[in-house]
């Protein structure tokens, strides 16, 4: 069994996965005095999906110190959201600088190979261990507490860790929630994803260049339109498998059938080649766990749930967990209590938040649902609806949803199961 890492140092923390969740976890923890390890099965950097900042990751990067790498970086800037019906009507853009001011308005558009691995060479620049070409096989019990992780290498033979605390930060690989059978999908929330990539995509002008358009298709399906570093765009789209894959074809077909029917999305491609294979398949996207707490273990990020991409929200919540966790973490080991209440009470915050984009995602969904409607009928509520759209939704937004019950139904208890 091994104790310490390679510093020799003893390992507090054993994260498991090293994307920006996991990175953001053990930078957050070290600074704080623990010692954290880092165990990624990947070698970096490597492709990943996800690329739409929201504006309220700016506060949690710049705790982390990330702000100076980001300003400097090539990453388009993004000022805005814009939808756009299958007809071609746009609504005006929902511009961040409505509720933010200042600098925090804007955010970016990442390309995730070199964003997560600025992530986790900020976290070894903290003094983090970092193993690349590690995956944990298992995390390791005592009874029902987690006493540490065995670790494969790419290169050589399994090994036991022991450590106080393990965070499983292992995105969709759910390592976790596989090994305690704690996964489930989301009742109601059927949608799976293609992707591709294009170079020469139209941009608009000014600051509305680095904007995320969304492409709203038949059947509450969308496209995104995500600028990207060197004149790429990212484009994909979301809609219910069994809509998207009703005849049988490939991934291939189905998303170039897709990108043919939705003309305004056309228009803006007419000039662009695509550049990458067709990502994705019909496996449904979202999913949660119904523990993400217990004795010596916290999940976060998409290691915790997953639910849709339209409002670009993953990262917020991957790094906005983070944050949370790594509070509740070290508190935990000051006070030498490992157990789940006290490892998981940051856990009612982010599970809040996590309910409200639960709430819009559904409402998005509903084909009776009108966000331009909902806005005439609650003007006031249109300042909460941003705040959705930017991330700032970890605090009390009772009168917001209370005003979408008037106009959609709220979405099953998420405890309910089926999908
Ligand atoms: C189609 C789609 C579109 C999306 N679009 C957006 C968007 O526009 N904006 C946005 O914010 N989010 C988006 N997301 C969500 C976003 O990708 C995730 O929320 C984000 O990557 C979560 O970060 P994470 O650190 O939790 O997990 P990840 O980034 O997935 O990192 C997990 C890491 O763990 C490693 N790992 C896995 N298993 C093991 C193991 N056994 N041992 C060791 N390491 C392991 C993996 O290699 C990986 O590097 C999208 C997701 C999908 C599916």
């Amino acid at each position: 069994m091994v104790t310490a890492s390679k510093s020799n140092r003893p390992i507090d923390v054993a994260v498991i996965g090293g994307g920006p969740a996991g990175s953001a976890l053990a930078t957050l923890l070290e600074r704080a005095g623990h010692h954290c390890a880092v165990f990624e099965a990947g070698e970096f950097p490597r492709y990943h999906i996800g690329e739409s900042l929201i504006p309220h990751t700016f506060g949690i990067l710049d705790r982390l110190g990330l702000l100076p790498k980001l300003r400097v970086s090539s990453y388009p800037e993004k000022y805005s959201v814009r939808f756009v019906s299958p007809t071609g009507n746009e609504s005006t853009p929902f511009y961040f600088s409505e509720t933010i001011e200042g600098e925090g308005a804007r955010t970016w558009q990442v390309e995730r190979s070199s964003f997560d691995q600025l992530c986790l060479d900020h976290a070894r620049e903290h003094a983090v261990d970092v193993y690349m070409g590690a995956a944990v096989e298992q995390v390791l019990f005592n009874g029902a507490r987690a006493t540490g992780v065995r670790v494969r290498p790419s290169d050589g033979d399994p090994y036991d860790l022991s450590t106080q605390v393990v965070v499983d930060a292992s995105g969709r690989s759910t390592v976790i929630g596989n090994q305690l059978m704690l996964k489930s999908p989301v009742p109601g929330l059927k949608k799976a994803a293609l992707w591709s990539y294009y170079k020469g995509g139209r941009r608009l002008d000014g600051i509305d260049a680095g904007e995320t358009t969304i492409f709203t298709i038949r059947d509450r399906g969308w496209f995104w339109y995500i600028p990207l570093p060197d004149d790429v765009v990212s484009v994909g789209v979301v809609a219910n498998p069994d809509n998207l894959f009703s005849n049988g074809q490939e991934a291939e077909t189905v998303y170039a059938r897709e990108v043919n029917d939705c003309v305004p999305l056309l228009e803006r491609l007419n000039l662009a080649k695509r550049c990458a294979r067709v990502y994705g398949s019909s496996k449904e996207l979202a999913y949660f766990n119904r523990q993400t707490s217990g004795d010596g273990w916290v999940m976060i990020g998409d290691a915790r749930a997953f639910l849709d991409p339209i409002y670009s929200s993953g990262l917020f919540l991957a790094l906005a967990s983070a944050e949370l966790a790594a509070e509740s973490i070290h508190q935990a080991l000051e006070a030498k209590d490992l157990t789940a209440t006290r490892l998981g009470s940051f856990e009612p915050r982010i599970m809040a938040g996590v309910e409200v984009v639960r709430r819009l995602i559904h409402a998005f969904y509903d084909p009776n649902f009108s966000f331009g409607e909902f806005v005439r009928r609650y003007p006031a509520q249109r300042r909460a609806l941003i705040d959705c759209l930017v991330g700032d939704v970890l605090k009390d937004m009772n009168d917001f949803k209370t005003a979408l019950e008037q106009m959609t139904p709220p979405p099953p208890d998420l405890m309910a199961g089926g999908s």
